[in-house]
């Protein structure tokens, strides 16, 4: 895209009604979709060519470092159509600052939070206490098995440890994401593969905790969240009936069109060339009921970010 379709782009986004947009991409899903796991892009028309491209009304941009200047930028461009996540690096000690101020200029949330620290260790614990003092939620990256060689684990120990820290911060909304996160939906895991597949066994850890604990929230993107709904139609279809108020559709998809250009994940060859967006929403779409589809990818979201739907 040339500077001047960019251009063109921010002027149309400045010029129609927000709502006229969002009628137009409800159109493909049957229901306007928030992508709640969206990596900004330093290019401002590469963000809005994966949401147009993959039929997507609004996402929340997650970030890292300073670029405030460019999340405003685009969200002045594109009004109404994004919001906004940020992290820091958890191991240093200005973290916890650095977050407030992110905070107070507009971040509506920490994430995603991805990390080569335990689950339960002393570094993101303090960021649970925050996310709590500030009322954003956390969203987390939670990883065990290696997609490249030692790759290292992110927020590990998660089946072990994570029901006493849903436990003991009451007041932080926990959004779980990644590998070992979905993995765990089946009562079998044990850190045998990133993506296992065939029949989940029910009673697994994830499962549980999403109905015991109204302070967990599932982040279903990522080939991850696909293959959790993708494994076992069956389950799948039971799994969103019940959790139908606690999950949220995203897409952690680095396509450049939303329609697969470039998407590479080395541990998913079968994902190579699709968009993850469009893959998730349609496996979701085909597993459940338009009201329990709605809310997944568009109404959850509203509610816990406090966002009107408008
Ligand atoms: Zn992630
Ligand atoms: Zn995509």
């Amino acid at each position: 895209m040339n500077r001047r379709e960019f251009l063109e782009i921010v002027a149309a986004a400045a010029v129609l009604p927000t709502f006229a947009r969002q009628g137009a991409n409800a159109n493909e899903w049957g229901a306007p979709v928030l992508d709640l796991h969206f990596h900004f892009r330093p290019q401002p028309a590469a963000n809005l060519a994966h949401l147009d491209g993959a039929g997507i009304t609004k996402a929340n941009l997650l970030t890292r470092g300073g670029v405030l200047d460019q999340v405003k930028a685009l969200q002045a461009a594109a009004p109404g159509r994004f919001t906004w996540f940020t992290s820091y690096d958890v191991t240093r000690p200005d973290a916890e600052q650095v977050l407030t101020q992110a905070v107070k200029s507009g971040a509506q949330g920490f994430g995603e939070m991805k990390f080569h620290v335990a689950a339960d260790g002393p570094e993101l614990r303090r960021m649970y206490a925050l996310a709590a003092d500030l009322q954003v939620p956390i969203l987390i990256h939670i990883q065990e098995v290696d997609h490249s060689p030692n790759e290292g684990t992110w927020s590990a120990g998660f089946a072990k440890s994570f029901a006493a820290v849903l436990k003991e911060y009451p007041k932080t909304t926990f959004i779980g994401h990644a590998d070992a996160f979905w993995a765990n939906i089946s009562a079998d895991y044990h850190n045998e593969a990133a993506y296992p597949t065939g029949p989940v066994k029910r009673g697994g850890a994830t499962d549980r905790w999403l109905g015991d604990y109204p302070n967990l929230y599932g982040d279903m993107s990522a080939v991850s969240g696909n293959n959790a709904m993708a494994r076992d139609p069956a389950f799948a279809a039971d799994f969103l009936k019940r959790h139908q108020d606690k999950l949220l559709f995203g897409s952690d998809c680095s396509c450049r069109d939303g329609h697969g250009a470039g998407y590479n994940n080395p541990a998913a060859p079968q994902m190579a060339g699709k968009c993850v967006a469009r893959e998730t929403l349609t496996v979701l779409k085909r597993s459940t009921v338009p009201v329990i589809f709605q809310k997944i990818v568009w109404g959850n979201v509203h509610r816990l970010l406090r966002i009107p739907v408008s």
